[in-house]
């Protein structure tokens, strides 16, 4: 094909620039960035409109469990489609909602619970902001109007997780529209389980809840804290009377080592949030986790000013809950936390011996599969997290970094192979990158 001639790949990008707006993407820079143009897929490979092939190591974007194309998911899929595709949850159920709710709860670390559906994180975030609000207000109790949230902490981009969440990513802009919270430091600082529970024991009559990322802040950058810390908050918070909300939109179906992080932490939230891995990448899905006596609380007579006002459109949707209860079964069919545990440590060990030592990698952070490798750039603004994923990506491992860190998020089925091949691939970006 001659030079000049546009390939498939630049056909596609000039129609994608026309009619679509990626999200946290500056569109001026969309096609110079090199966006790979996904076609279809096979396994953990995507495969882009000229038949490149990308082993996924980011999951999609952290969605992506057992990988892309799982025969019986896509059977699941099709199965539903002879039952119905979608019926409302408002006022009235089905099948497939009650089923998974069904399988789920066993599972969840949560009391006696009940899943509020919805389709994203930040949505399922923003239910438990108010469902614990209007718990306390249920209870005829006032003044408990704010929560304590982190340093760093990421819950979605809708106003209310955005204010609970620390800000970044460009979205300081919204400022004004946040509401304030009681703000305690991340897991960057050896002792924000000290501040948390300071602020908890200053501020406790006035939390409606804490909200935390157990074990993982994912978007600062994979912070890790130990279960120890995480629990002695969380514990503070209950013995306070204070309810606990865990953002296990990340963490969650598998991405530590366990189903939740918070069974390492030994915890049960009141309030618990899930998305993301919830039908292993396959359809938006999220839920609101609320244990009974928050359930409870929200009980009255029919029409009282007790009943949850909220809910959206394609809650519960039932091609989403039927993909995720055959998936939800196939994590244990399969023995997938197993996998992950083996290929966690080997991956712990390529980059204690490869990547940790590099000149341009100032820290390695990782629970379970979830792993950020941060760069050290020798000057500000040379855009090493961009430049060492392009690098990759050139190399056919799919990786996109938070600033200047770059995630490693591989699909739970990862083999071994795949973990050498993400780790030399890294190696090789980052002497490119360096040099
Ligand atoms: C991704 C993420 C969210 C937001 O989920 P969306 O589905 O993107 O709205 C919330 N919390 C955490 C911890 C996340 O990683």
């Amino acid at each position: 094909m001659p030079a000049t001639e546009p390939t498939d790949h630049d056909a596609w990008v000039a129609r994608d620039t026309a009619v679509v707006w990626h999200g946290f993407t500056q569109m001026s820079c969309f096609a110079e960035n090199a966006p790979v143009m996904v076609e279809r897929a096979e396994g953990r490979e995507l495969i882009d409109v000229d038949g490149r092939r990308y082993l996924d190591a980011i999951s999609s974007l952290w969605v992506t469990t057992l990988g892309h194309r799982i025969p019986e998911l896509d059977e699941a899929l099709r199965a539903q489609l002879d039952k119905v595709a979608h019926s409302t949850l408002l006022g009235n159920g089905n099948t497939a909602a009650v089923e998974l709710a069904e399988a789920l709860v066993g599972r969840l670390p949560v009391d006696d619970a009940r899943l509020l559906y919805a389709s994203d994180g930040a949505a399922a975030v923003e239910q438990s902001l108010k469902i614990a609000f209007q718990h306390w207000a249920n209870l005829g109790v006032t003044g408990r109007d704010t929560y304590l949230a982190l340093g760093g902490a990421y819950h979605g981009d809708t106003v209310g997780s955005l204010s609970v969440g620390a800000g970044g990513f460009g979205t300081d802009l919204f400022d004004p529209l946040r509401f304030p919270v009681v703000r305690t430091p991340g897991y960057d600082d050896p002792a924000w389980a000290d501040a948390a529970v300071a602020a908890i024991d200053a501020h406790a009559e006035r939390l409606a809840a804490v909200v935390l990322e157990p074990l993982v802040q994912g978007a600062a950058g994979m912070q890790v804290t130990t279960p120890e810390a995480v629990r002695r908050v969380v514990e503070a918070a209950q013995a306070a009377g204070v309810l606990v909300i865990t953002d296990e939109v990340a963490t969650g179906f598998g991405r530590t080592g366990t189903l939740f992080a918070s069974e390492q932490c030994g915890i049960r939230p009141d309030l618990m949030v899930i998305g993301k891995g919830i039908t292993g990448g396959y359809l938006p899905l999220s839920a609101t986790v609320a244990a009974g006596p928050v359930h409870r609380s929200f009980l009255g007579p029919d029409l009282s000013e007790r009943t949850f006002y909220h809910g959206h459109s394609y809650s519960g949707n039932a091609l989403a809950c039927a993909v995720a209860l055959r998936h939800l079964a196939l994590v244990d069919e399969w023995d997938v936390l197993a996998n992950v545990r083996a290929r966690a440590e080997q991956l712990g060990e390529r980059l204690a011996a490869d990547i940790a030592p590099h000149a341009a990698v100032a820290d390695v952070r990782r629970r379970g599969l979830m792993t950020g490798v941060e760069l050290a750039p020798p000057a500000d603004g040379l855009r090493w997290g961009r430049r060492v994923c392009a690098a990759t990506v050139a190399r056919g491992v799919l990786l996109r970094p938070l600033g200047d860190v770059v995630v490693l998020m591989p699909p739970l089925t990862t083999t071994a192979d795949e973990i050498d091949r993400i780790v030399d691939t890294l190696a090789a970006a980052l002497d490119e990158v360096s040099s």
